[in-house]
């Protein structure tokens, strides 16, 4: 089998936004390593990544699992050396609910997703990344990180200390190959959304499909850009 292109990594790939990126990553030429729990939800990624013509090697694992975070680094090590985009997309949405109610399980679970996974795969894929000719990192926010509202606090407080560790991973990036970048899709009609907004028609929202060309631009090595944040509302302004 020839070499593939560019390797990518994307978390959060057996439904929503991360499956989009994975097929139109893949479409772009990348071999994408596509991480979720759910066997099911992965398979049928891969199955769409086939159809645009691309490859996948699925990793199905809880994000929990921190050490298997550490594996996942290795592993990747060994077959390809290095990778050059990681999409950091995986998250949930906990419960809306006043602060004072926000269940203990569910905070610790929007703190080990949201943030400390991520921080524990930046452990893991840093040398890969700077291995890369042009390592690319882009982690999914979302407006309540810097407009907090009420009832979203536990979601929001997450998303807040993500981009403050990707703006800190970008600062130590900025000698190097490697750009990282924040996404803030805004409402999209995805699973998440229509549990957060469940009375919402969700035909009124750009779907994951509409985000996906602005997540291959932002992992490009063309993508010169280091520690911004993109409003995808923004971004198609100008173009649409
Ligand atoms: P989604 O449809 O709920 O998909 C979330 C993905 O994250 C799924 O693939 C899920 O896979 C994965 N995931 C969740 N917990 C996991 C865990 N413990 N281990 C491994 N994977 C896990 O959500 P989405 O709307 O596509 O959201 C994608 C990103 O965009 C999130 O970071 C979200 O906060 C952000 N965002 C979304 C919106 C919106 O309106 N949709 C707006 C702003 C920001 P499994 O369940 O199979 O593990």
């Amino acid at each position: 089998m020839a070499e593939p292109g560019r390797i990518a990594l994307v978390t959060g790939a057996s439904r929503g936004i991360g499956r989009a990126a994975a097929v139109a990553l893949a479409a772009a030429g990348h071999h994408v390593v596509l991480v979720a729990r759910t066997v099911g939800g992965l398979e049928e990624t891969d199955d769409l990544v086939r159809a645009a013509g691309g490859s996948a090697t699925l990793v199905p694992l809880d994000l929990k699992d921190f050490t298997a975070l550490d594996r996942l680094g290795a592993s990747l090590f060994e077959r390809w050396g290095r990778l050059d985009a990681f999409f950091a997309n995986a998250g949930v949405l906990g419960a809306l609910s006043p602060l004072a109610h926000l269940d203990p399980k569910l905070l610790d679970e929007l703190v080990a997703v949201n943030i400390t996974a991520n921080a524990r795969l930046i452990r893991s894929l840093d040398p890969l990344l700077r291995a890369s000719e042009a390592g690319r990192v882009l982690f999914v926010s979302s407006s309540v990180a810097r407009k907090p509202r009420a009832f979203w606090g536990g979601y929001a407080m997450s998303k807040a200390a993500l981009e403050s560790l990707a703006l800190t991973y970008a600062a130590e990036c900025a000698a190097t190959g490697v750009r990282v970048n924040i996404l803030n899709p805004g409402a999209t009609h995805t699973a998440m959304r229509a549990r957060a907004m469940p009375g919402e028609d969700p035909v009124t929202l750009p779907t994951p499909e509409d985000i996906a060309p602005l997540i291959v631009e932002m992992l490009s090595p063309e993508w010169e850009k280091n520690g911004e944040l993109v409003n995808y509302r923004e971004w198609k302004l100008p173009a649409g």
